[in-house]
Formats: C-alpha cells, sequence, structure tokens
C-alpha cells in the first residue's frame, strides 16, 4: 500500500534547558508566530512557583495570558481549560506545572487545535516532552495519543528544587526504556509492527546516559536536572520518531497500569522502573544492571520500597498484558502465571 510509505514525525521547534529558562518562555512563544492571546495551564503551587515570572515572560513578548488553575490530571479539567481556552480565543497554550498540569495543557491543546508548549516544574516522567497524556479516571489512570510540544522550556534551576523522589522517578521512567526497546523489537519481530531502529536508538541512548551517569543524580545538583531533562527529551524525540510510545513503553508500562489500577500511590516513574527489572529478567537480559543503577539513583526496586503488598505486585504481574491488548510484549497473549509471576517476583529481589 502507498500509504505505508507516508510517514509523518512531529518534532518540537525549540528546545530550551537551562538556568533561568523560564524568563525566555515568551520569546519562545513568541518565535511560533502564533497570536496573542493563550491559555497558561497551572495548578495551585505552580501558579505561585512560576506564575509571575510566567506572566512577565510572556507579556514582555507581546502575548496576552488567561491562567487556568488545573484541579488534577482529570477529562472536567482538561474540558474546564478547553471551555476557557475558547473563550479567550487562544492560539497557544502552555502547561507550566508538573505532569499532571502539561496533561491538562497537551489535551486541552489537542482537543481545542492550537501548539502546546511545555514549561515543566518537575522532570518526573517522559510526558513533559511527548504527545502522550495520562488523565485520572475512577479505575485508575489511562493514556491518551494527544500531540508533542511545539516547544520545551526546562528550567533546570526550579526542576532541581522540586522534591528529590521526582527526578528519581524521571530517571526511572527514562531507564525503562532499555525494556521497552526490546518489546518494541520483538512485536516487530512476531507481529509485523513498525519499527524504527533510529527511534529505538534514541530511546536506548537516552537511558544509557542515565545509566553512565548516575554518580552525578544527586538532590539539589543542577547538573542532576540537566541529565534528567535532556535524557527525557530525546526519550520525546525518539517517540516522535516512532509516531508511537512504543520505544519508550513496553511490558515495564503494562505493569505500572496495572499497579496503578491494583494499589495506587507509587509515581509512573517508580511503578515502571520496577517493572523494568522484571521485564528484563524475562528477556533474558541484564536486569541487575537496571536494578543497581535505580538503587544507584534512589528509586525504587523492590514492592515493599514501592509500598504495594506482594499479593498485588504478583497480580499486577498475572494481569499486565490485559492492560492494552493491542501492546505485544515479552508478556505474549496470555500473561504469567501466578507461579511464574511469584518465582519472577523472588528471582529478582522484587518479592
Ligand atoms: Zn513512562
Amino acid at each position: 500500500m502507498a500509504d505505508d510509505k507516508l510517514k509523518h514525525m512531529v518534532f518540537p521547534r525549540h528546545v530550551l534547558v537551562g538556568t533561568n529558562a523560564i524568563d525566555r518562555l515568551g520569546a519562545m512563544v513568541a518565535d511560533l508566530e502564533l497570536d496573542a492571546p493563550g491559555v497558561v495551564v497551572v495548578d495551585a503551587n505552580t501558579k505561585k512557583l512560576v506564575g509571575p515570572r510566567v506572566r512577565a515572560a510572556l507579556e514582555g513578548a507581546g502575548l496576552r495570558p488567561t491562567f487556568f488553575e488545573s484541579q488534577g490530571a482529570t477529562m472536567q479539567s482538561v474540558s474546564a481549560c478547553v471551555k476557557a481556552g475558547r473563550k479567550a480565543g487562544a492560539a497557544w497554550y502552555v502547561g507550566a506545572g508538573g505532569g499532571s498540569v502539561i496533561d491538562v495543557a497537551k489535551l486541552a491543546a489537542f482537543e481545542h487545535g492550537p501548539a502546546w508548549i511545555s514549561a515543566p516544574t518537575s522532570a518526573s516522567h517522559d510526558g513533559i516532552c511527548s504527545g502522550r497524556a495520562s488523565i485520572k479516571e475512577r479505575t485508575g489512570s489511562t493514556s491518551i495519543e494527544a500531540k508533542p510540544p511545539a516547544a520545551i522550556v526546562a528550567d533546570t534551576a526550579i526542576i532541581s528544587k522540586a522534591p528529590y523522589r521526582m527526578l528519581a522517578a524521571g530517571c526511572a521512567d527514562v531507564l525503562s526504556n532499555l525494556t521497552a526497546v526490546l518489546d518494541y523489537k520483538l512485536a516487530h519481530r512476531l507481529k509485523a509492527e513498525e519499527y524504527s531502529s533510529f527511534a529505538a536508538v534514541l530511546a536506548r541512548t537516552a537511558a544509557e546516559q542515565i545509566m553512565e551517569n548516575t554518580s552525578l543524580i544527586r538532590p539539589g545538583l543542577e547538573e542532576a536536572s540537566w541529565l534528567v531533562v535532556k535524557s527525557l527529551v530525546v526519550s520525546g524525540v525518539s517517540m516522535a520518531v516512532a509516531g508511537s510510545s512504543r520505544p519508550a513503553s513496553g511490558a515495564e508500562h503494562l505493569f505500572g497500569h496495572a499497579i496503578d489500577k491494583l494499589a495506587p500511590g507509587p509515581m509512573h516513574g517508580e511503578t515502571v522502573g520496577v517493572g523494568s527489572i522484571l521485564m528484563m529478567h524475562l528477556h533474558g537480559g541484564d536486569w541487575q544492571a537496571i536494578r543497581d543503577a535505580l538503587k544507584a539513583i534512589g528509586a525504587p526496586t523492590t514492592a515493599k520500597e514501592l509500598g504495594v503488598p506482594s499479593k498485588k505486585l504478583v497480580q499486577a504481574l498475572t494481569t499486565a498484558h490485559t492492560i492494552r491488548p493491542d501492546r505485544y510484549t515479552v508478556l505474549g497473549e496470555s500473561g504469567l502465571t501466578k507461579e511464574a509471576a511469584e518465582a519472577l517476583a523472588k528471582a529478582t529481589g522484587v518479592l
């Protein structure tokens, strides 16, 4: 089919990372040549933290921001934000905050139409640089495909002041690419799914950057925020090249989503990090290296550290394959038996 030869990749036009980057947000948005009115999505915390600087930067560039205070990453919040955006005649959206604020801006822009700009105040997962959003529902969270940001403005001075646990979770999300790329290849081999070796190399390189520099990832060190943000950006680019989240989301993410449903509480990066140890064991790869890297950065490596009861962890392993049946992984179509799940969790020290 001729259509199969048509490939559309969407990348951010600006990626600005560094100290006080937030003060140049207006210049970045203005360079996208969009109309003046737009919506800045914040939450109660980030409104205080960066609100005045964001407003000054945007107004200084001749833009007219309307602030929308998100109450969490829910569809109600997204609808209310779109309503505010339509009323303001918004030509752009900025998400200035953590993952859930950015997800609201991302989905509101997707539903409404205009471009969105990512201005993360923490670096806890690769959603800050990707087209995929995670929305909370009564039964856990769902992942929705939207579009990648038109620009990313990541202020490392602000990000390094966020709780260290968030940065460690961001690292774990990047490390999980190591198993995601194996599932990506497996699905290509067994199911003839579209595969991009460029995307896989990018996703793996991002994870290797973290692996090789775990000694730099320490609380309060701006250098650590730099490294993590850059790796998250490369992860985001890998998904843009693939045209899907495949290179950064495999069985370890299915496991993470299963935990979200069964024992909500741990952060996204924390569950997929532990998932990556488990899935690497199933792939027959170097799972110890992933465990050691997670330990070195201070991310959880056991059910106990995640705060997940043993029974729920085993249940997450046996049900993970049902989370997204269209996503073929090392778990296969029928998943793990209870006995196999228990043996795997014990062999890797997760239980
Ligand atoms: Zn992730």
